[in-house]
């Protein structure tokens, strides 16, 4: 894995070696809160601007028929995960940006701890307030390193007066 970062955009080149090919990935703040934000070309061109010029020269050669545009959005820590007796694991409880690629490795942590919490434990009540005793203070710093790259200037200039969160559609 290869990854570029500037002026909150982050580029990576990721071997995908059972395919034989490379994603080449381009995540970038953007003020349209669509799902599926239109983007052309000249877009992705002025996003990547000052980046090497090899990192230009693939971007200007995209097939854009093939060029898949979503949107990612993480929320901020949520304060508690259970309930007596429901509980949150993986994204409902800590869900993050992807670019450490640690959310669905936190999912499967998760599902151990609160296992090895529910064993262990007297009540489901009190297993599911030490699963979150373990499980938190990690997640909570990997929401955090995984928003890093964008200050907190840079978020306030594409979405003024917001938080990320905000900017997601309302259904
Ligand atoms: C671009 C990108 C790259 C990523 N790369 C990595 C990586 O490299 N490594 C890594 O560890 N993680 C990565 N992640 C994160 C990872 O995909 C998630 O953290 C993980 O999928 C979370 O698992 P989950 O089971 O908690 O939630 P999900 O996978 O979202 O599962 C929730 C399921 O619930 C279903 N559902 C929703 N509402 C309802 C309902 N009302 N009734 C029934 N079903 C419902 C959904 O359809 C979905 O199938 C990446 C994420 C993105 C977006």
């Amino acid at each position: 894995l290869r990854m570029y970062i500037g002026r909150g955009t982050k580029v990576y080149l990721l071997p995908l070696r059972h395919r034989g090919q490379v994603s080449f990935d381009i995540t970038a703040l953007c003020p349209d809160g669509a799902w599926s934000p239109e983007v052309s070309r000249d877009d992705v061109l002025a996003t990547v601007e000052g980046f090497d010029e090899r990192l230009v020269a693939i971007t200007r050669g995209l097939d854009m028929a093939g060029v898949n545009v979503r949107a990612v959005y993480d929320i901020d820590p949520v304060e508690t995960w259970h309930s007596d007796s429901v509980v949150l694991v993986g994204d409902a409880a800590h869900s993050m940006l992807h670019h450490q690629g640690q959310g669905a490795n936190s999912a499967i942590e998760d599902a151990g701890a609160l296992a090895d919490a529910l064993r262990e434990a007297s009540s489901v009540r009190e297993a599911l307030a030490r699963y979150q005793a373990v499980r938190k203070p990690e997640t909570d710093k990997l929401q955090a390193i995984s928003r890093q790259g964008w200050s907190e200037e840079e978020i306030e200039d594409v979405f003024p007066g917001q938080k990320p969160a905000d900017a997601a559609p309302k259904e």
